[in-house]
């Protein structure tokens, strides 16, 4: 069927059609306009071109462009081939929609450019369409989303670089719905540019950060920063968190090898103690950590009676520092309190509470080379946590 450049006032009704083409496309309507609904629905479409079965490229539709339920085969090129395609209302791509290409250029489904008023639906579709015509045919509504195969090498099956939408209905089963962590197809997709204002719910899954990760044609940090901002705009900030963390990580693997040592241990201490800025409360814990130790270790030392209290001085009098011939002299040994704020004085910076005043290692004394270090070791370690929790608090490590 040729329509190039028709303008059609109402509908074109391609409903129930079988088209077949052992040498060209099965609709070749670039450029049609077609005043309200264009309807390919539940048709048969199989063909051999290298330029695509639908052809439907600037083509312009004021209503709904439906092909819910259409079977489309190519041998030698793409199924659909919808480049600056513009829909005024929704393009429906849904319930049951298969799609069968061999297409080493072009994606099975090439909607680059296009523009969708309401919805891009490549889900299972609404189950009252509300569609006389289906009502009167007594057409059974299926449950399953578009299913769209690429048999060349690349497998690219969905195009949809600077494509604008409103509505967005991809699950994940289109492109992969990884069993285990592996991927159950090699499908790819290219969706940078591609703008939506709001996923329903079926494509609000927790896939996004694997299809955006291991199926896209060419990496692109683009993607997924529109999907955090969709995602905080739902009220859904945690999950856009998420999502900007694994962009990190996927950063990451795809750097070329060898990385840095030095990028590489930088990677992993954001990556653990502040999930690359987004997670800044992590380094709370490891700070709670260190005090922990710092804990441990001034009760420790204080039973083995490595700690003392130092000499200090009294109205001009000098009240000697407890040594270890007076070790059994309780007067002169530390007390709990005293040995726990000497922990908090080891540990967390910028905090006082001149607990090493009333208790500290004994000088001179050679088990206590251990705990000096260790006590230097752990005020070091307070000062990198605290250090890196200002830093990814105040957003100095994120990469917006
Ligand atoms: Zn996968």
């Amino acid at each position: 069927m040729r329509l190039l450049g028709a303008r059609i006032g109402r509908n074109l009704e391609l409903d129930g059609a079988l088209l077949r083409n052992p040498d060209g496309p099965g609709l070749h309507a670039e450029g049609v306009r077609v005043g309200r609904a264009l309807r390919i629905r539940k048709a048969d479409v199989n063909v051999e071109c290298k330029t695509g079965a639908i052809q439907l490229v600037n083509a312009r539709v004021g209503g709904d462009a439906w092909l819910d339920g259409t079977r489309v085969h190519n041998d030698f090129g793409p199924a659909v081939n919808a480049e600056g395609f513009s829909v005024g209302g929704s393009l429906l791509l849904c319930r049951g929609f298969t799609a069968t290409a061999e297409s080493p250029e072009l994606g099975t489904v090439h909607l680059m450019s296009s523009r969708v008023g309401s919805r891009l639906d490549l889900g299972v579709g609404r189950k009252d369409t509300g569609d006389i015509v289906e009502a009167a045919a007594g057409w059974e509504p299926t449950e399953n989303p578009a299913t769209l195969c690429n048999k060349a090498q690349n497998g690219l099956v969905l195009d949809l670089s600077c494509a604008t939408t409103n509505d967005l209905r991809l699950p994940p089963e289109v492109v992969c719905e990884p069993e285990d962590g592996w991927c159950s197809t090699g499908n790819k997709v290219i969706l940078v540019g591609l703008k939506y204002t709001t996923l329903s719910r079926e494509s609000t899954h927790r896939h996004w950060p694997h299809l955006l990760g291991h199926h896209v044609d060419l990496f692109d940090a683009e993607p997924y920063q529109h999907l955090a901002t969709v995602l905080r705009g739902s009220g859904r900030a945690g999950e856009a968190r998420q999502l900007l963390i694994e962009l990190e990580n996927e950063r990451h693997r795809r750097r070329s090898r060898p990385v840095p040592t030095g990028s590489s241990a930088w990677h992993w201490t954001k990556r653990i103690v502040l999930g690359h800025g987004y997670k800044p409360g992590r380094a709370l814990y490891f700070l709670l950590g260190v005090f922990g130790l710092a804990l441990l270790l001034s009760l420790a030392a204080w039973s083995a009676d490595w700690v003392h209290r130092p000499a200090i001085r009294v109205e001009g009098q000098e009240l000697p520092a407890a040594s270890k011939s007076q070790e059994l002299d309780h007067r002169l040994r530390c007390s709990i309190g005293a040995t726990v704020r000497m922990a908090v004085d080891l540990s967390v910076p910028l905090l006082n509470t001149t607990g090493r005043a009333g208790c500290d290692f004994r000088p001179n004394y050679p088990p206590n080379v251990i705990g000096f270090v260790l006590g230097l070791f752990l005020q070091v370690m307070g000062w990198v946590f605290a250090t890196l929790f200002v830093v990814g608090f105040t957003g100095v490590v994120r990469r917006e």
